[in-house]
């Protein structure tokens, strides 16, 4: 029996390795959306990225790191040393690393320099460390190479074989993984986890009922067995984040759609809304951070664009906490391997956000680049607020011309009803709070969970007045709508036949559904589900 524990931490692991093995890929595999906690480390998001997840009842953190490459041409020794830090620093943290390879390209000069330095220093340098498994990547099914005999030379046993985006061999490397967590991890989380399951099943069970009902009075044929199905893939109960309080729940004891609006007892339970803002150079960004601070706190780097961290503030506004985080900006496309990592960086940062800032220069016009990046924020699912700067730069008597533009182009590229653009003025402080405001407004819009009472007496309602579409006299039924998740709201609709959901009909669907629950402007997901 143990007596003391001198401290309690998360089991670590790292994927290491040179740049493009796929560990990012990896991360997000682990990771995907399931992760209940989930930052870019203060300073540090351009060269890593972590994450806690729940894998067997234990969290466990994940650390994605830049990647080593010693030999690449582009890198100057600088670089190169601020690559390895990296690494360094991330196994230093680490009870475990997957060191990753790219089976197709095989054994490189890189793979073996860290190889050798693991070997030589690795075990022993770093006190939590106690297992580096080689993992091959990319040996999905069509792989057909070997490259057993050079892997020998690394020293470092045989490698698991996986594919990170095909999602093969996944299993193996979780076998690896749990072998390696100590018992006492699991005796510690033993309670919690059971206790995230009951609550699982408890949510699931109170969700189950109200639809069972609803199948009894409708004395239509709900597929449930598929409805549970679909529930325990979306919120799996190993990573149900039912312990956290970020959600704004609306169920019947609240009959009133919008009175999270009224409450704000509700509110203040929200959680830190964690913020990014992206944009190309020079719009504004660092200055907008600075009029929020009201001090100079975002240094620039005179090297920006190849070494320029990230910024990680918290503020609070109206009761309300704000996780800023200054990503590195937006630079131009195709400017070797820093340019890519910066891109890669923003990408990051928009996965890894609940809101983000689009920022853009109302003065000098918009970029295929930033529609893009818009799009990339809906997709992800994530909140977007598009902030076009600089508008005292705008003549008075050109605004109105000026902002019908932006929404108009915006809206082209993003179709999003509802979608937000703030015209403010960083440097003059003009509407900056207000920005704000709109911000956790459609904050809260994404945290709303709606009772499957309330959006079936809407789908009622929704459905008398819209006739339904036909195709050879087959007519579409809507059997029912229940959500399934929140950030962003996902509804499951069950229909008696998919194809006969015409688009249009679909886009009605979703703005009512929308207006009706107050989540315009924010991105929703609809799965539609029929008998077959
Ligand atoms: P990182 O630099 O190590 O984080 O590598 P990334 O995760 O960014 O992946 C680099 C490239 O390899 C990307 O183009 C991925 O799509 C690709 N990739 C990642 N995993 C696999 C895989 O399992 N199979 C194949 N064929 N490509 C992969
Ligand atoms: P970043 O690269 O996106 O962080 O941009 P900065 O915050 O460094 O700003 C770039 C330049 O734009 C600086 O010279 C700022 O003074 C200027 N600037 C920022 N906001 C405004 C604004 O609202 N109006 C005007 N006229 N200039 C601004």
């Amino acid at each position: 029996m143990r007596l003391f524990r001198v401290f309690s931490k998360i089991f670590t692991v790292s994927l290491i390795g040179r740049p493009n093995v796929g560990k990012s890929t990896l991360f997000n595999n682990i990771v995907g959306e399931r992760s209940s906690l989930v930052h870019p480390t203060p300073g540090l998001t351009r060269d890593r990225i972590e994450a806690v997840t729940n894998l067997f009842g234990v969290p466990i953190k994940i650390i994605d790191t830049a990647g080593w490459d010693p030999v690449g041409t582009k890198n100057s020794p600088n670089m190169i040393e601020k690559m390895m830090s990296q690494t360094r620093k991330a196994l230093f943290e680490s009870d475990m690393a997957f060191f990753l390879l790219d089976v197709r390209q095989g054994v490189t000069i890189a793979d073996e320099k860290l190889a050798e330095y693991l070997r030589k220093e690795g075990v022993k340098d770093y006190p939590n460390l106690k297992e580096i498994v080689l993992v091959g990547n990319k040996a999905e099914q069509s792989y057909l190479g070997d490259i057993s005999n050079e892997v020998y030379s690394l020293g470092m046993g045989d490698p698991i074989m996986i594919s990170a985006e095909h999602n093969e061999g996944i299993v193996d490397l979780y076998e690896k993984l749990r072998d390696a967590i100590p018992e006492t991890y699991f005796e510690e989380n033993k309670e919690k986890h059971e206790k995230r399951l009951q609550r699982h099943a408890k949510v699931k069970a109170e969700k189950y009922k109200e639809l069972k009902a609803l199948e009894t009075t409708t004395g239509e044929n709900f597929n449930l067995k598929e409805w549970e199905r679909a529930y325990d893939e979306i919120n799996p109960p190993e990573n149900s984040d039912y312990d956290t309080d970020s959600e704004i729940n609306i169920d019947n004891s609240i009959a009133d759609p919008i009175a999270y609006k009224k409450n704000p007892e509700v509110l203040r339970k929200v959680k830190g809304i964690q913020l990014s803002i992206i944009g190309r150079p020079n719009v504004g960004k660092s200055t907008l951070i600075n009029s929020l601070l009201g001090e100079e706190r975002v240094i620039t780097d005179p090297e920006a664009g190849t070494t320029r961290d990230s910024i990680y503030i918290d503020y609070v506004y109206s009761g309300r906490k704000i996780k800023l985080v200054d990503t590195a900006g937006l630079y131009k496309r195709s400017k070797g391997a820093v340019g890519k990592m910066i891109e890669d960086d923003v990408k990051k940062a928009i996965k890894f956000s609940h809101v983000v800032i689009m920022m853009f220069d109302a003065f000098e016009g918009v970029t295929p680049m930033e529609l893009d990046l818009a799009r990339d924020v809906i997709d992800e699912g994530r909140v977007l607020l598009l902030v076009g700067n600089k508008w005292d730069k705008v003549a008075k008597d050109m605004k109105t011309k000026f902002s019908d533009y932006y929404a108009d182009l915006f809206y082209r590229k993003i179709t999003l009803k509802g979608l937000n653009i703030a015209m403010i003025s960083a440097s003059q402080k003009y509407n900056t709070r207000k920005m704000l405001s709109e911000i956790i407004d459609l904050y809260d819009r994404w945290n709303l969970r709606v009772s499957t009472g309330l959006l079936n007496r809407w789908l009622d309602s929704f459905k008398k007045v819209q006739s339904m579409p036909t195709e050879d006299g087959e007519l579409l039924k809507i059997k029912y709508i229940t959500q399934i998740k929140s950030r962003p709201p996902t509804f499951y609709v069950y229909v008696n036949d998919r194809s006969l959901m015409k688009e249009n009909y679909l886009k009605n669907f979703t703005n009512s559904l929308c207006k009706e629950f107050n989540i315009s402007g924010v991105p929703i997901r609809i799965l539609l589900r029929d008998k077959h």
